[in-house]
């Protein structure tokens, strides 16, 4: 059997004496798409960025393709933080806020990492940005400052970005959260293609109607603990917690 492409191991992060994250479990495998639930302020962004190694986790290890990324369980670093750089690119990470470069057009914010990162001659980063943007439908605006695409279209440029590096794992945290509803299911569609070429992805959301359109397994969080986890259509229909129940309960739009 292959390896999950990331997974996590008694994760556990604090701030100060305020646990965020307590012994999370958790293996994403290739093609699969979790989504992360829960209240606000639970930890699904905190799970996120330990797992990119952006935040430091105080307890347990990340593994990427079966192999420890970042700290040990004790939370020292294993790898130095130029080694930890250089494995990133393997988790791609759609922010909420996409981080794209205002003063470059869509394409060589798509190329950006492939030149200054990988040290990629620029015509073929060029070429390989050029061909992702195609394959996302976005060539005739290739040449556009984020400024002068829609919410939609950035989001589309910031996956291609992330795309590029060809990562085993993508993170996304609020995919939806900028975007029109009648937007949502295409980004569902994009995640799908995604997926069905091996990459992993985790997606913390609050809407729980997109985690139900778009997510194979679900993961409910509460004050840093899972306090569920199962297929998405299976657990939201018959939901084995009285907590999962009531916090579904609550979310009027599903
Ligand atoms: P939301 O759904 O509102 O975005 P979330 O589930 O993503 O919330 P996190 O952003 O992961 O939650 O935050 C988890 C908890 O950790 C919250 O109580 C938050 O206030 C706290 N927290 C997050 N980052 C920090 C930090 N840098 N310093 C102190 N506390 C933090």
């Amino acid at each position: 059997m292959t390896d999950p492409v990331i997974s996590a191991r008694s994760l556990g992060k604090r701030f100060g004496a305020f646990m965020a994250l307590d012994a999370i479990d958790l293996d994403v495998a290739s093609g699969e798409i979790v989504a992360l639930i829960g209240p606000s302020g639970c930890g699904k962004s905190t799970l996120l960025r330990c797992l990119a190694q952006l935040e430091v986790p105080d307890l347990g290890i990340v593994l990427l393709e079966g192999k420890p990324f970042g700290t040990t369980a004790d939370g020292t670093r294993r790898q130095s933080p130029r080694t930890i750089d250089a494995i990133r690119p393997r988790i791609g990470f759609v922010f909420q806020s996409l981080n794209l470069w205002p003063h470059m057009s869509a394409l060589d914010n798509v190329a950006k990492a492939l030149i200054s990162v990988r040290r990629m001659p620029a015509a073929a980063a060029l070429q390989r940005a050029q061909s992702l943007v195609e394959q996302f439908g976005m060539a005739q605006k290739a040449s556009r400052r984020p400024a002068d695409l829609s919410g939609g279209e950035r989001q589309r440029i910031a996956i291609c970005r992330a795309l590029a590096m060809e990562p085993a794992a993508l993170l996304f945290d609020e995919p939806t959260s900028a975007l029109d509803p009648e937007l949502v299911l295409g980004v569902r569609d994009v995640l799908r293609q995604l997926a069905g070429t091996g990459i992993g992805m985790v997606i913390a959301t609050h809407d729980l109607g997109f985690a139900k359109a778009a997510s194979d397994r679900l993961i409910f969080l509460e004050k840093g603990r899972v306090v569920e986890t199962g297929a998405t259509q299976t657990t939201l229909a018959a939901p084995n917690t009285e907590r999962l129940q009531s916090f579904i309960q609550s979310v009027t739009h599903i």
